[in-house]
């Protein structure tokens, strides 16, 4: 599905609608340029997960743990010299109990389970409007697609 927003507030509150609904195990992959609003969506699902915390890049961290109604792990693989060193995260066992969403998703998309969600964000017509493309992969998710995509097709505010 193709949601368009208009501002980065905006973008959170669609990101905060997907919270709501993640479950213990899901992989979120964030694909886009620098400043296409990765961090934005991921401080919106945050957010969604009830994690009180300010989510911030976690460029020099690689992984960013949070406290919210699930576990979040903020993931950012833009400095990954190699996919093996994501295994040298642990990453697999990362995903097991928790949330995890990944910055720069796209360079790690053939290392991850096949059951995760990609959220790709383009820049849209104007300065302030995003384009966030949903691709659901596996069972997992795609068994849940009719739900999400009503959830966040609903009028969210700002
Ligand atoms: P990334 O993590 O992809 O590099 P950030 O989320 O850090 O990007 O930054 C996105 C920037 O774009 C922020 O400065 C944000 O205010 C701005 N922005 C403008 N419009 C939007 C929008 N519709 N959605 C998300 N961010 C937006
Ligand atoms: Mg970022």
């Amino acid at each position: 599905m193709t949601i368009r927003t208009d501002s980065p507030e905006a973008t959170r509150a669609v990101a905060g609608a997907l919270g709501d609904l993640l479950v213990p195990g899901d992989l979120v992959l964030l694909v886009g340029d620098l400043g296409a609003g990765k961090t934005a969506f991921a401080q919106g699902l945050a957010h969604g997960l009830g994690v009180d915390e300010r989510v911030t890049s976690p460029t020099f961290t690689i992984v960013q743990e949070y406290e919210g109604r699930l576990p979040l792990r903020h993931v950012d693989v833009y400095r990954l010299d190699r996919v093996q060193d994501l295994h040298d995260l642990g990453f697999d066992e990362l995903i097991d109990d928790g949330v995890t969403v990944v910055e720069w998703g796209d360079l790690v998309e053939q290392a991850v389970p096949a059951d995760h969600l990609v959220v790709r964000i383009t820049p849209g017509d104007a300065d302030t409007e995003r384009v966030l493309d949903l691709s659901f992969h596996g069972s997992r998710w795609l068994g849940r697609r009719p739900a999400i995509e009503q959830a966040l097709s609903a009028p969210v505010a700002g």
